[in-house]
């Protein structure tokens, strides 16, 4: 009987360890599409100009979620270390995703399932991670951390304005350090409880998205059920990430959460991922009001690559999206935001930036506006607002 047993165990550990080395790779590729693999072409005036560009950065992706060694240049990944450096990427913005209910949708969600339990489990992490949402912070941190260490100085995480400089004056000459800053994508693993977010900050998260796809302790997702504002929680929060000099990230907000922040909000604010209005009319992009509320606290808008928020995955419509925030509040607000490995096909992965720069030209765009939205804005931007 117990040699029996003792096969059963042994057999389902096989089989677990035969699942988690084949299903992530799977998963992965599905869920995180490209709609043109590299190499990637674009005219030789954009090229030129790309090779210019002082600092280029993106304000958001989620490749940390996926079990990938992004040391390693993997076809399917749409960012890892080696494809920074071959597009000279000076800041890329990594968020955790902690938690994404089941038949995820952009209407509304609630927070009584979660998909992440059976993707930690196939992904073969600790048992831990497949329910303990502020463990899943810890252990994404600790995946960057390590990224850092095995790097050979080609990798370093940004955590205050000096480890930017340094990156900065890397790069000046030639490229020679790409950098990553740490974020949440939802600041539910607070768990609704202020004294959580010591911990976030010192697992090195410095920017930090209220919400996601549910509405959680802070506040009303775009997508969540009730789509309210700010709760006093919520607020008590605001007031605590200002004071770290955590920078707030209203991606995913609901439109009353978007107003209320921005009415509170005492330091500059970012929209890290979204689409606008204006070119895509879909529930989670900024209207006209909201981009002008975020501008005029001296905020970022990251226009995303993504079907969600281009309402299509052509490149033009990731230029056009730039271009309207541009007309209607100024070049100085507007930057990238890809949500590269956020679970959605993009029409190239990073390596293919270039091809943006063309499209911006198409529209009319000076080389000085450019080189804005490419990167010098979110440079400028976490020199002024990151901690000293
Ligand atoms: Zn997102």
């Amino acid at each position: 009987m117990l040699k029996k047993v003792i096969v059963v165990i042994v057999s389902l550990a096989v089989l677990y360890k035969i699942l988690t080395l084949i299903a992530p790779p799977i998963v992965d590729r599905h869920l995180n599409g490209i709609v043109d693999q590299p190499p990637y072409e674009v005219s030789e005036e954009a090229q030129e100009i790309y090779d210019n560009l002082p600092f280029i950065a993106d304000l958001h992706c989620d490749a940390l979620l996926w079990k990938r060694p992004m040391e390693k240049d993997l076809n399917r990944a749409h960012v890892d270390v080696p494809k920074m450096h071959q597009a000279h990427v000076d800041l890329q913005v990594f968020t955790v995703v902690s938690k994404s209910p089941k038949n995820l949708n952009f209407d509304e969600n609630d927070d009584r399932t979660d998909d992440l339990t059976l993707l930690n489990f196939v992904q073969g992490r600790p048992l831990r991670a497949w329910f303990n949402l502020k463990y899943r912070v810890g252990s994404q941190s600790k995946k960057l951390h390590q990224l850092e260490h095995k790097s050979d100085l080609k990798f370093k995480i940004v955590k205050n304005k000096s480890d930017l400089k340094s990156i900065i004056e890397s790069n000046k000459d030639s490229f020679h350090v790409a950098g990553g800053l740490f974020g949440l994508e939802g600041a539910h693993p607070l768990k609704g409880q202020l004294k959580n977010i010591e911990y976030m900050y010192n697992k090195g998260v410095r920017m930090v998205g209220l919400v996601h796809f549910f509405d959680n302790e802070l506040g009303g997702s775009a997508h969540g059920v009730v789509k309210g504002g700010l709760t006093e929680f919520g607020k008590q929060c605001v007031r605590e990430f200002e004071k770290r000099n955590m920078i707030i990230d209203l991606a995913h907000a609901s439109p009353q959460l978007v107003e209320e922040v921005t009415a509170i909000a005492t330091k500059p604010l970012v929209v890290s991922h979204t689409g606008v209005k204006g070119t895509c009319d879909r529930g989670r992009n900024l209207s006209d009001e909201q981009i002008m509320a975020v501008a005029a606290t001296g905020g970022l808008i990251g226009i995303g690559f993504f079907e969600e928020t281009m309402c299509g995955l052509e490149p033009k419509l990731i230029a056009e999206g730039i271009k309207y925030v541009i007309d209607l509040v100024g070049y100085e607000f507007v930057a990238l935001g890809s949500d590269y490995d956020g679970s959605v096909e993009v029409p190239f992965n990073i390596t293919g930036l270039p091809i943006i720069v063309d499209e911006l030209l198409h529209l009319g765009l000076t080389e000085p506006m450019i080189r804005r939205v490419m990167g010098e804005n979110v440079r400028d931007f976490m020199l002024k607002n990151l901690p000293d």
